[in-house]
């Protein structure tokens, strides 16, 4: 467990290291971007930490499934930042285990964020949902808006869109069901400078469409002078926005 440098959490939580690659956003096919979590594993294995001694392959913690119940300040955690908790390769029992941890502790707010929502929901019935543990989507392109669709039926009622890295302009979307929609631009991991491009123009789209529909919008990064830089303005303002009103302390001011 550790403080996180993305915008939209305070730390992240990983019971689960290691994925493998099911989406565009997981891969630049110029192979200069892609995958934060293939990134932040391989180079903690370089530097020889004990956990990420698999590097990139999917492996399960059970000793930090322990660590948000020590803590008592409440915290927004990014579940398995480095990972995807409904990896296939993740046993249903271990699976449970996360949720009986998340469960253990509503004084916190956890965040579980999945390319791989066809498992979530297939395994929706057994899995206990509460409201202070959000279910989360990445849909980067519209080929994957089908995602959507599928995170509707997800029990959990607070439900997020990360698009991030967003690849392309979205049609209008019918948002209902969903409280938060994340986005950002892609970044070359272990850098500051822009992956696949992104038209602001496409963000204040969505940022459009969640106004208009009461959906918090969270503009999580853009380009500034070449750069990637987090929660840029957009229209004068910050758009750090979440579900219940929170806004996490470093977004404040
Ligand atoms: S961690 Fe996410 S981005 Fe990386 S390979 Fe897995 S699903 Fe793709």
């Amino acid at each position: 467990m550790s403080k996180t440098i993305i915008a939209w959490a305070d730390h992240s939580w990983n019971p689960c290291t290691g994925c493998d690659p099911v989406s565009m956003a997981c891969i630049d096919p110029a192979g200069r971007a892609g995958c934060y979590a293939r990134y932040t594993c391989g180079w903690l294995h370089r530097v020889g930490q004990e956990k990420y001694r698999n590097n990139f392959k999917f492996t399960t913690h059970p000793y930090a499934l322990a660590e948000p119940g020590k803590r008592k300040k409440p915290t927004i955690y990014f579940v398995n930042s480095v990972s995807d908790t409904f990896h296939e390769k993740a046993p249903l029992e271990f699976i449970q285990e996360i949720f009986r941890a998340m469960n253990s502790s509503p004084q916190h707010r956890f965040l579980v964020l999945t390319k791989r929502v066809e498992r979530m929901l297939q395994l929706d019935s057994q899995l206990p949902w509460a409201p202070h543990i959000w279910a989360g989507v990445t849909v980067e392109h519209p080929d994957y808006l089908h995602r959507l669709e599928l995170l509707r039926q997800v029990s959990s009622p607070t439900r997020f869109i990360s698009m991030e890295p967003l690849l392309a302009p979205m049609p209008q979307l019918d948002l209902s069901g969903v409280s938060m929609v994340i986005v950002g631009c892609e970044k070359t991991p272990g850098t500051k400078r822009p992956g696949r491009p992104m038209e602001e123009e496409w963000v204040r789209q969505l940022r459009d469409m969640c106004l208009e529909q009461g959906v918090a919008f969270f503009y999580k990064q853009g380009v500034r002078n070449g750069k990637v830089v987090e929660t840029p303005e957009l229209d004068g303002q910050k758009w750090v926005q979440m579900p219940e009103g929170i806004v996490l302390e470093k977004n404040q001011g």
